[in-house]
């Protein structure tokens, strides 16, 4: 087990460094008036051509360094110094990157009577009209190590450098990518607040509900994808069955786009997860949304909600397979 766990390490950094040194390249069909054509030396007739536009590349020691910083707010727990922390830093990054940002600040009370005060982050790039693709992940962390086998650590917050921090520095990674380079959609981002509260699911899922509730209903995004526990240092990222049975055309789309970069070993289409998630509240709304998770985390999926959730279980370079899988099906997008 141990030698299999190695092996697969091994490749992927060998996956990883060929792409981090390969230009990716985007063959992008775009209409091209005649007389430009003509000069080209095009046929008369052409009225299209082909064009190869470079996307930037995925700067994975920077997405870590995002991780890295969240972790060191401390817990992003509702209402801890950390949360707000966060916050402030998720506004100010996104003013610098996006043509578009707001806040959808909301109040949650839960089932113990605690008054939550929570905020969606919410971004946009390219083309304000048309369809949008939203990319979505959760920025608060779990109050409490509940998974934890000692009983003594249960009472201890999550750390969450997996299970927020990792989809948050993806994401943000991209947004400066969507800066350098508009993509050619419209593109939204959602940094959903209260994920991850619990303990019961009534205190979950908070962010994509009062999302769904408001901009969600009157203006739906075309199609999602929900990064979350993205950052684990021994990945896979096999197909999840609600994403499976509520987006299935988008999981083929984003599984063989996986593939064709060269991580089908990270991403099997023949093995399934099924895992409650903000997701899950878009597709009962109608909205296809998937949700790529890695959702076997440390040794017998010891290390989530527990104190192991932390930057040394993490890896730049599992963000950089996301980070370069998510920006492929975006620049593709037309
Ligand atoms: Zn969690």
């Amino acid at each position: 087990m141990k030698a299999a766990e190695g092996v697969q390490r091994v490749a992927l950094e060998a996956l990883v460094h060929g792409a981090c040194v390969m230009k990716r390249w985007m063959m992008l069909v775009t209409a091209i008036p005649l007389a430009v054509a003509g000069c080209g030396g095009g046929d008369a007739g052409e009225s299209a051509t082909t064009v190869r536009v470079e996307r930037p590349s995925f700067n994975a020691d920077r997405a870590f360094q995002d991780l890295e910083r969240q972790v060191a707010f401390g817990p992003r727990i509702p209402g801890s110094a950390g949360h707000a922390e966060q916050l402030e830093w998720l506004e100010t990054e996104l003013r610098s990157l996006a043509h578009t940002v707001f806040l959808q600040p909301f109040e949650h009370v839960t089932v113990d009577g605690n008054e939550l005060a929570l905020t969606n982050v919410i971004a946009r790039f390219g083309p304000a009209d048309g369809s949008r693709l939203l990319l979505l992940t959760h920025w608060d962390t779990r109050p409490k190590a509940d998974q934890s086998s000692d009983e003594a650590d249960r009472e201890l917050p999550v750390t969450g450098a997996n299970d927020g921090a990792s989809g948050t520095a993806v994401l943000m990674e991209l947004a400066r990518m969507f800066n350098e380079q508009p993509p050619p959609g419209g593109v939204e981002f959602l940094f959903s607040d209260g994920e991850d509260y619990g303990p019961s699911t009534t205190d979950m899922f908070l962010g994509a509900r009062h999302y769904i509730a408001g901009v969600g209903s009157e203006n739906p995004p075309a199609y999602g994808i929900l990064l979350d526990m993205v950052g684990d240092a021994d990945p896979s990222f096999p197909v999840e069955a609600y994403s499976m049975e509520g987006a299935g055309q988008v999981v083929q789309r984003i599984w063989g786009i996986a593939a064709g970069l060269g991580y089908r070993r990270f991403f099997p289409m023949d093995q399934t997860s099924r895992v409650l998630d903000d997701h899950v509240r878009f597709i009962e709304a109608g909205i296809p949304v998937v949700n790529i998770i890695d959702f076997d985390y440390g040794p017998g999926h010891g290390f989530w909600h527990t104190p192991r959730d932390v930057v040394e279980n993490t890896s730049a370079q599992t963000l950089f397979m996301v980070g370069d899988v998510v920006a492929e099906v975006v620049y593709r997008n037309r």
